[in-house]
């Protein structure tokens, strides 16, 4: 439930509605706007009766939020959440942002390689796993905390901020240390336990939907972040498991409209384990953008050959190149912007 408080209700009418909420047995979270302060009540299992908070001084209105994702839906907070990031790059805002990199870290090589050549081509973050959810446990599993170091490298030599998985709540710890974004992966979306920690590690999150997960569900895991006090949640659609064995996933487009209808957060595509083909992933990711999302992750990789892992679905650098173009044209018919790296460590 939402109260929303008349415009220039003050301090104590704002105070007052918190007492009564927890006197009530419920937690109160109030939220200063541009226009007016809303105060959310949250902790109720259904409806709440809203009567004693309905009279109180300054209130202007009380609003039923029907969604379970309560703070993640658009009832919540109208206004779309803007993810502020260092170096004055958004997430959410005008801008689309490109995240870009090679799935698993190798060598200090690859990645620094990585990093100067989608710098280059526009990217504004680094990608990479450290630790690597592998199907099998005979597969290439990642370089772990050295591949952090790495990441610290490429961001000191070139800017770009950095994007990196945590598989576990340790991982959690190491990546929020040094990372700009905490991923946490598909395979790991309802692991409840882990967003728990992330949503307590003070770092912006990327989630990724998970490989069956319905939006409702993705939601659901991003209300686990915010309800643990962090905003800052970009969501991530990657596609899905479908009867189709044509693609890696099923990239399911569609999700970006829905989820902005929603939900406040930013969300972003990833066509790479999307489509699985790196064929597929130039018009995909240009279909994203088309679809509003607010960025794109892509694999790039300086030899996508040698590539420890998803080589197959991974760009040749001229190839990110000339999707970055491309992009660039798509955001601005769309009365958008491609964010570029020249506001990166400003
Ligand atoms: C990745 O981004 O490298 C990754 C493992 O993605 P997902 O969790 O979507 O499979
Ligand atoms: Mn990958």
């Amino acid at each position: 439930m939402l109260i929303v408080m008349r415009h220039g209700a003050t301090a104590d009418e704002v105070q007052k509605v918190v007492s009564v909420i927890e006197e009530m047995g419920y937690q109160a979270s109030p939220m200063p706007g541009a226009q007016r302060t809303a105060v959310g009540l949250v902790g109720n299992d259904g409806r709440v009766d809203a009567s004693r908070l309905e009279g109180l001084p300054g209130v202007q209105e009380v609003i039923h939020v029907s969604k379970p994702y309560k703070q993640v839906s658009r009832e919540w907070r109208p206004e779309s959440t803007v993810v502020k990031l260092a170096g004055g790059v958004t997430v959410g805002g005008n801008e689309v942002v490109a995240i870009a990199g090679p799935c698993s870290l190798e060598t200090e090589r690859q990645v620094l390689d990585s990093a100067r050549l989608v710098k280059e081509a526009g990217a504004v973050i680094l990608r990479g796993g450290a630790w690597k959810p592998r199907s099998s446990p005979y597969s290439f599993q990642g370089l772990g905390r050295p591949g952090l170091k790495l990441l610290a490298k490429a961001r000191e030599e070139t800017g770009l901020l950095i994007c990196t998985e945590a598989m576990d709540p340790d991982g959690v710890g190491w990546v929020s240390e040094m990372a700009d974004i905490v991923q946490i992966g598909a395979r790991n979306m309802q692991n409840f336990s882990l967003l728990k920690v992330a949503g307590r590690c003070g770092k912006p999150i990327l989630l990724k939907r998970g490989i069956s997960a319905t939006i409702v569900e993705l939601l659901l895991s991003a209300e686990y972040l915010l309800a643990e006090g962090n905003y800052d949640v970009i969501l991530c659609e990657r596609g899905v498991r479908s009867f189709d064995t044509m693609t890696r996933n099923l990239f399911d487009l569609t999700a970006i409209p829905v989820v902005h209808k929603l939900s406040h957060l930013p969300i972003i595509a990833d066509p790479s384990h999307g489509t699985g083909l790196r064929d597929k992933v130039i018009p995909m990711a240009r279909a994203a953008v088309a679809a509003g999302a607010d960025g794109i992750m892509v694999e790039v990789h300086p030899n996508p050959e040698e590539a420890l892992s998803d080589g197959a679905q991974t760009l040749y650098p001229d190839q990110f190149t000339q999707l970055m173009r491309e992009v660039r044209i798509i955001a601005e018919a769309i009365g958008r912007r491609v964010a570029e790296p020249a506001a990166v460590g400003a």
